[in-house]
């Protein structure tokens, strides 16, 4: 068969084989620069099915259908243009969930699952044998990442989870139903600022990843965050601050007494953000926590 018409078979054709979606995402893929195009064209397959990285190495006779071709050319055409790799998947994984993203949410990261592991820690280490751990509230919850991982694996009556952003709370809502089967506990969405959407609510855990990169820093993100994560997501104010401030200073009014605040923040501004908890005068046991390279990525703080 000559070029042509080959090239035609692959774009006319109903189904293809693993092996030959692969080869033709890794041309589109090595085309445009991209290292590791034949890995990376696995892994589009695999994510589309939602199936191990693993799978497409050993199932390469197995028959794709037309509507998962499509949407492999596609997410490859989103990479050519520098999307990362879960905006043109459209998928990504959070501890045991996969969470839909796209460009109005931050791509959940490892670190936030870190943040996770610590709450989860904490509330098992405190708990009274089987009591319920009451009700966590996650501001700024984006994909609804943190929300749906404590639902999911903590112990929590139920989850409060707000954002500013209506398209934000959207994509939030299509993943507690894409994950239903596996809450443990009902998550509650709002919209709002800060804690405002929180009324006269009172939570054992108030938990946030706010936007925390300074207006001046933005520039110097890597072009993957900075082209095409949301500014709202990643930009709080002159100095970074903003958004944390506000829940350092108002946070103390909806925990209950010796329930936690639990922020994650730029490396940079950790002590100062333990500084500023310190300083309200509400919290004992104030702490900085680390990352898997040593960074201080997190703040812990007890309401008194
Ligand atoms: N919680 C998610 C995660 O960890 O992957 C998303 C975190 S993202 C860094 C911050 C989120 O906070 C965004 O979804 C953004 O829309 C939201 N946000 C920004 N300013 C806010 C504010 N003043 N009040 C509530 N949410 C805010
Ligand atoms: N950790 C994000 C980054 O890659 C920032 C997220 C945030 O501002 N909370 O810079």
């Amino acid at each position: 068969m000559n070029d042509l018409l080959s090239a035609q078979r692959s774009t006319v054709s109903d189904g293809m084989s693993v092996r030959e979606a692969v080869e033709e995402l890794t041309v589109t893929l090595a085309s445009a620069g991209i290292p590791d195009a034949a890995r990376i064209g696995a892994d589009v397959i695999a994510a589309l099915l939602g199936v191990a990285r693993s799978w497409p190495l050993v199932n390469r006779d197995f028959n794709l259908d037309a509507g998962l071709l499509m949407a492999a050319r596609e997410a490859a055409q989103k990479l050519t243009s520098g999307a990362p790799f879960a905006y043109a998947v459209g998928t990504a994984p959070f501890r045991h969930l996969t969470l839909e993203v796209d460009e109005s949410v931050l791509i959940p990261r490892p670190e936030t699952e870190m943040l996770v592991e610590a709450i989860l820690a904490r509330m098992s280490a405190e708990a009274v044998a089987d009591a319920d751990w009451g009700t966590a509230a996650d501001i700024g919850t984006g994909s609804g990442a943190i929300a749906l991982a404590l639902a999911c694996e903590g112990r929590f009556e139920r989850i409060i989870a707000t954002d500013v952003s209506l398209d934000a709370l959207s994509v939030a809502r299509r993943n507690i139903e894409r994950n239903r089967s596996r809450l443990r506990a009902p998550v509650e969405l709002r919209h709002g600022s800060s804690i405002s959407p929180l009324g006269a609510e009172r939570v054992r855990v108030l938990v946030s990843n706010p936007p925390y990169v300074a207006f001046s820093e933005g520039e110097a993100l890597p072009p993957s965050v900075r082209d095409w994560e949301p500014p709202a997501a990643l930009l709080s104010g002159a100095d970074g601050m903003a958004v944390t401030a506000g829940i350092v200073r108002d946070g103390a009014s909806i925990l209950e007494p010796c329930g936690l605040l639990v922020l994650e923040v730029d490396e940079r501004r950790a002590s100062l953000v333990a500084e500023l908890v310190m300083a309200t005068g509400n919290y004992i046991a104030v702490g900085i926590g680390f990352d898997l390279t040593g960074r201080e990525r997190f703040v812990f703080a007890t309401r008194a």
